[in-house]
């Protein structure tokens, strides 16, 4: 039989390399922008335009390449950074594969210009699929510009599997701030499509931080600081009360590099609990320092998993460390969450400022005295008659109807009164009586034995059922605000803001103007309580991110379960009769009442037959 092997030509080996290092348009950011920096940069332009697909471009002010290094960096493990196995122990740059720049070549359009200082001219190169197209000597400064144009050209497979423009933005922004925040020494530009969506000046950890967050981020941060024998921590947690919905706002950078741990993850909730509710998450920006020969060096370009030598005690340390900060900052537990929800504050009190408890001494107390002395009998302490956990809240009636939320929430719709009951095999004959069970149900009878109505998901299905028809038909029923709010978002939740703008004003929202970090907002839908728009929004943009991202829905379905789930009545909350009675018209004049958006049971129906067997 004749041979059979054949050796891989370079260009399709490389193709086959691109595969595993570039997914998408994030990747080839995150490698070029890695290598401005390892080229000692001081400010670092990133150009991107349709989402990366048409060009990613990044401009540097590093050292730039000779004519002979230009030509060599798009050969296969051509690399300046290691020269013999045991550099990998001692990694100082990001990159050390010599692999990314040829895998680049391969699928795209590559043009190179670039200059060191000792030349007066720069050398341009371009190169198709991995091939040198031209070389040209070009007038350029010092420093290094790399246009990658039409990514995944000769794969078709490949780009018809990238995602929509604003997607692969959001996957490169993400890889933006991943590299920025770990690099607060470099001046960065980016700009998307013509406009500059980040301009971050030098400055410490804490400023970059801002920069890209918002400023409304600064005064929220807690440092950390710690130094031990196994690691140094630095960087800062956000205080508990900021704790979002979303993963957003979590970084750990291990040797300046970002890194995903579940672990360490782990770490930081555990340090946190007690200070927030379960599916709240903690936001930090964490940055640690190890022996790089204790962590596993063998980390794949497009991977930010590590391993690292001792987990546990790095656990540990990580653990306490942010206990410490979270104390010493005095933002230590006042609350317990994991209580009855029914002791959940309420809505609207959260937007308050906590007040110090007052300790009342009486300085004539003596534990020896006599009750008839007009002491407490019982060996001095006695409990004021208390008023339980009411107290907590004491005040607050009178600013503000906590009930407010639900009964507006639940507001009856007028002609459907009473559909279950026409022509639904639920039917009884009049309107049954309601009740609450435990803040969580809605009970009542129908015909074949008790109904019991999930009072969140069942809210959840009303509302998602007429948030996608006001997005559909641009009905929803605006209540103006006297006085307009004024609210701070970044610059990446304004970009998903404008992009959601439309379907929010066909639901009732109002916005004056959408170009600043400030928002003004004139109007909201009714069901949106005025002390809450900030919150709503603020998680309906986190949500709608992360939503997005995971299925292909129509966005005006993305949005309307994002609303529906943060508008619904929560477990905990109090309905009065006629919210009640409300839920079971609405619930049941649903196109689909059995399941709530998220696909779990609204209602059940407890049959007369299953209550008789327990008394038989
Ligand atoms: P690696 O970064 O792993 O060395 P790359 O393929 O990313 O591999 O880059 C290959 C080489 O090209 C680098 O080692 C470096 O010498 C050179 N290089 C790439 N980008 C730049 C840049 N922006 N400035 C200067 N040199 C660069
Ligand atoms: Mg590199």
């Amino acid at each position: 039989m004749a041979d059979i092997i054949k050796l891989l030509p370079d260009h399709v080996a490389n193709q086959i390399a691109a595969g595993e290092v570039v997914q998408r348009p994030a990747s080839v950011v995150k490698e070029l922008l890695e290598n401005a920096i390892d080229a000692g940069s001081t400010s670092i332009k990133l150009i991107v335009k349709d989402g990366g697909k048409a060009l990613i471009q990044v401009v540097d002010d590093g050292i730039g390449m000779s004519e002979t290094d230009a030509r060599l960096s798009f050969e296969r493990h051509a690399t300046s950074k290691i020269s013999s196995a045991q550099d990998l122990f001692n990694l100082q740059t990001k990159g050390f594969r010599g692999e990314a720049l040829a895998s680049i070549a391969a699928i795209a359009h590559v043009d190179i210009q670039t200059r060191t200082e000792s030349k007066e001219v720069g050398t341009q190169l371009k190169i198709e699929g991995s091939k040198i197209v031209s070389q040209d000597v070009v007038a350029a400064p010092v420093g290094t510009s790399i246009s990658v144009k039409n990514l995944f050209f000769n794969i078709p497979a490949r780009r018809n599997f990238l995602k929509s423009n604003q997607v692969e933005l959001r996957h490169i922004t993400d890889e933006f701030h991943r590299v920025a925040l770990v690099h607060p020494n470099i001046e960065f530009h980016f700009y998307n499509n013509g406009s500059e969506i980040f301009n971050l000046p030098k400055g410490k950890h804490r400023q970059r931080i801002a920069h890209i967050f918002g400023s409304k981020m600064e005064s929220r941060l807690v440092p950390v600081n710690e130094e031990t024998e196994v690691v140094r921590i630095s960087g800062f947690i956000c205080k508990p009360e900021f704790a979002k919905k979303s993963r957003g706002e979590q970084f750990f950078f291990a040797n300046n590099r970002f890194i995903k741990s579940p672990y360490l993850h782990h770490a930081v909730v555990a340090a946190f609990e007690g200070l927030i509710k379960q599916d709240m998450y903690p936001g930090y920006f964490l940055y640690l320092e190890v022996d790089p020969s204790s962590i596993d060096i063998n980390i794949h370009p497009t991977k930010t998993e590590v391993k690292f030598d001792d987990e546990n005690t790095l656990y540990a340390i990580l653990r306490s460390t942010i206990k410490h900060s979270l104390g010493q900052f005095n933002v230590a537990p006042v609350l317990d969450f994991d209580h009855d929800p029914n002791l959940d504050t309420p809505y609207a009190y959260k937007e308050k400022g906590a007040t110090l408890p007052k300790v009342t001494v009486d300085p004539t107390f003596n534990p020896f005295q006599d009750s008839s002395m007009g002491r407490s009998s019982g060996g001095g302490f006695q409990k004021k008659s208390s008023k339980g956990w009411e107290g907590l809240y004491e005040g607050l009636e009178k600013d503000v109807d906590i009930e407010e939320f639900s009964s507006v929430a639940i507001e009856s719709e007028g002609e459907i009164q009473g559909t279950i009951y026409e022509e639904d095999h639920l039917a009884e004959e009049h309107l049954a009586a309601t009740f609450q069970l435990r803040r969580k149900y809605v009970v009542s009878t129908v015909k074949s034995g008790m109904l019991v109505i999930h009072q969140k998901r069942a809210h959840e299905r009303i509302l998602f059922e007429k948030f996608l028809g006001e997005i559909t038909v641009k009905e929803g029923v605006s209540q103006q605000l006297l006085f307009p709010l004024e609210l701070t978002f970044t610059k990446q939740e304004l970009v998903i803001l404008k992009e959601i703008k439309d379907s929010l004003t066909n639901i009732g929202f109002a916005f004056e103007s959408l170009e600043e970090e400030t928002v003004k907002v004139t109007g909201v839908p009714m069901v949106v309580p005025e002390s809450g728009i900030g919150t709503v929004l603020d998680r309906l943009i986190a949500d709608y991110k992360e939503g997005f991202m995971e299925g292909s829905l129509s966005q005006a379905e993305v949005l309307a379960k994002v609303l529906s789930k943060n508008l619904a009545v929560r477990t905990g909350e109090f309905l009065d009769q006629e919210s009640q009675q409300a839920l079971v018209n609405n619930l049941f004049a649903c196109k689909e009442p059995t399941l709530s958006p998220f696909q779990k049971l609204t209602y059940t129906i407890i049959s007369e037959g299953d209550i008789d067997k327990k008394f038989s």
